[in-house]
């Protein structure tokens, strides 16, 4: 089968490699699309997760796929009770936690100290085929389209860092960044009742996209003071502040954006060591809380995709053949316009 491989530090190539086993707990999938995310840049370009981890590694984890064998143990059921059979559309959590440690017997599984991941440590589905515990996966509903279910991991992350931020009617929250996952946030922000929603980023169709979507201002940072911009806006600073960028910009400038006792979340992965001025976070007893993936949220993602709550279309930028995708990967990499990226596979 064809697959594309992280082979060094920045470097991905198609390599041919034989079609993985179907372990006996396991489902075989055949990828249908498949999302380019910062992750993957981050794991190709920063080597994110892989210190000790040999390279090759196929990429990928974001991605809709039809079951094509069964493992030999796997009773029939998945979550949520589905039977799931051969020929049945899926989607699948990339995490794959130990299910042995405090943090997995808790159903923290996100947080497992001893955890894997699809396309990070393990082999991904940027291939033909590729093998996954049958406990990490969804069966799509039947009106949820195969390119939308490549896309319910992102909007499930959107969800978990709202969850994680509390959002109450009304609550004016700030988004710093404009990239999909931004806007899927900014999405499932609105949708949760939030009041005034805020959205930074240098990119104008970014930030024109934002607007569409609902936000109710857009602040370029390169031409505009954010902080007092948010201070005007909001009256003084926002409820909640989520960040989707994970640079010294953003990060540092959060605790100035949420007023006293406010809370700001950070969503995005930094690459390196961030200096924060943080009195105001002790004096205004601001909350700063991290957030990590996905946890139990794709059930409700994709409900949210079926009712048509989200749209998660609009964060799609375009759609690369599998052939293109090395390419896909390079221009997500490089250019600060383009949002997502999927990869249709067999194509
Ligand atoms: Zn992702
Ligand atoms: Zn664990």
């Amino acid at each position: 089968m064809k697959a594309i491989q992280k082979q060094g530090t920045g470097r991905a190539a198609y390599a041919e490699l034989p079609i993985p086993q179907c372990g006996p707990k396991d489902l075989l999938l055949k990828p249908l699309y498949s999302g380019i995310c910062a992750t993957d840049l981050h794991v190709l370009y920063h080597d994110l997760g892989q210190g000790d981890k040999p390279f090759p590694v196929v990429m990928g984890h974001e991605f809709s796929a039809v079951v094509a064998e069964v493992g030999s143990e796997v009773d029939g059921y998945i979550e949520g009770g589905t039977k799931i059979e051969a020929g049945h559309r899926v989607t699948v959590e990339p995490i794959l936690p130990c299910g042995k440690c405090e943090y997995c017997h808790r159903g923290k599984v996100n947080l497992c100290p001893n955890m894997s991941h699809l396309g990070i440590y393990e082999n991904g589905c940027y291939a033909d085929f590729v093998s996954v515990p049958a406990n990490r996966v969804h069966r799509l509903p039947d009106n949820l389209p195969d390119l939308a279910g490549a896309l319910v991991e992102p909007l499930a992350c959107a969800i978990n860092f709202v969850d994680k931020a509390r959002i109450q009617p009304g609550n004016s929250v700030v988004i710093l960044g404009g990239g999909s996952i931004a806007q899927l946030t900014l999405q499932v922000a609105l949708a949760s009742g939030a009041g005034t929603v805020i959205v930074t980023d240098p990119v104008a169709k970014k930030r024109e996209l934002a607007l569409k979507i609902g936000a109710h201002a857009a602040i370029d940072p390169m031409r505009e003071d954010v902080v007092s911009r948010v201070r005007e806006l909001t009256g003084g600073g926002a409820d909640i502040v989520i960040e989707c960028v994970g640079v010294a910009a953003t990060v540092s400038q959060m605790v100035q954006l949420v007023h006293r006792g406010g809370r700001c979340v950070m969503a995005g992965i930094p690459t390196g060591k961030i200096p924060m001025d943080l009195l105001d976070l002790v004096f205004g007893e601001i909350e700063l809380v991290g957030v990590m993936a996905t946890v139990w949220q794709f059930p409700r993602a994709m409900r949210m995709i079926e009712l048509g709550r989200v749209d998660v279309r609009v964060a799609l930028d375009k759609v690369v053949p599998f052939s293109q995708a090395i390419e896909g990967l390079k221009e997500a990499f490089e250019s600060s316009e383009v949002g997502k990226v999927v990869i249709q596979h067999g194509a």
